[in-house]
């Protein structure tokens, strides 16, 4: 027994005793009363912070180690210039080596309001004496590609990432189209079309800035700016491989699909 228990009893014995000395002879024990103890107020649960897989959107990809916000997406800034200032300042070019063999500068074709562009890599030969882009072989078959998602070549922009032929047909280097790329991005930012379809290693890798080669992008959209872009095979490639044709056509149907349901 605790000595606290002990000197409660003590106490009592002490008061009963002083009530006999007063003549109360018996006391009354009742019950103590039940006190209804009040029952805790139970907070509701928080939402679990950690949300249910199906819930939960694909991660955006964290920009630092402590996931501050990433940064918001580039949109293009719409442009005023027009595609006869773009000419003009271009003009009869020397800014790049390839300025030294070619023929004519070949800028981009087409519908300045359209939907849909291609960008290929650089003029070719016929390109060069035309000086149009894609009108040699593999711009007949490019004009067959259009055609097979219910568009004509006049309805499309064509275009290329150098204006100038590369000394046998070599690619241009990436000096040369740092060099002439600019002028491409200008006249993407006045024509803002829905889909760019990039033809080749070179158009996809200038537009997006990517390492990645061709084979392993094509057929799935990327971004540039808030354009849809599709990286797909290179008509001239196709020519030398056609068993590719039937990649290329799901890739296009995949861009006719877009534009379909974005009118
Ligand atoms: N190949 C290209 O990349 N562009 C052309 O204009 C012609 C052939």
């Amino acid at each position: 027994m605790s000595k606290e228990l002990r000197d409660i009893i003590a106490e009592t014995k002490k008061q009963l005793e002083h009530l006999r000395v007063l003549g109360v002879d018996g006391i009354q024990v009742t019950a103590a009363p039940v006190v209804e103890r009040p029952k805790p107020v139970v907070p509701p649960r928080p939402e679990p912070i950690i949300k249910p897989i199906e819930n939960v959107a694909p991660a955006a990809p964290m920009t630092s180690l402590f996931g501050e916000m990433a940064p918001a997406p580039v949109k293009l800034t719409p442009s005023t210039e027009t595609f006869e200032q773009i000419h003009a300042e271009i003009g009869d070019c020397t800014r790049c080596p390839l300025h030294l063999e070619r023929k004519h500068v070949v800028h981009t074709e087409g519908n300045r309001t359209a939907r849909l562009m291609f960008v290929g890599e650089a003029p070719g030969a016929d390109e060069d004496i035309q000086a149009r882009p894609f009108v040699g072989r593999a711009g007949q078959l490019l004009t067959k590609i259009i055609e097979a998602i219910g568009l004509k070549r006049e309805e499309v922009l064509i275009g290329n990432v150098n204006r100038c032929r590369p000394p046998g047909n070599r690619p241009p280097t990436p000096e040369e189209a740092t060099t002439c790329k600019p002028f491409l991005l200008r006249e993407i930012a006045i024509v803002q079309p829905k889909v760019i379809v990039v033809l080749g290693n070179t158009a996809m890798k200038n537009l997006l800035d990517t390492r990645e080669g061709i084979t392993r992008l094509r057929g799935r959209f990327q971004d540039y700016k808030g354009i849809k872009v599709m990286p797909t095979f290179h008509p001239a490639y196709l020519l030398r491989d056609p068993s590719k044709k039937r990649e290329t056509w799901e890739d296009l149907k995949q861009v006719r699909d877009y534009l379909d349901s974005h009118p």
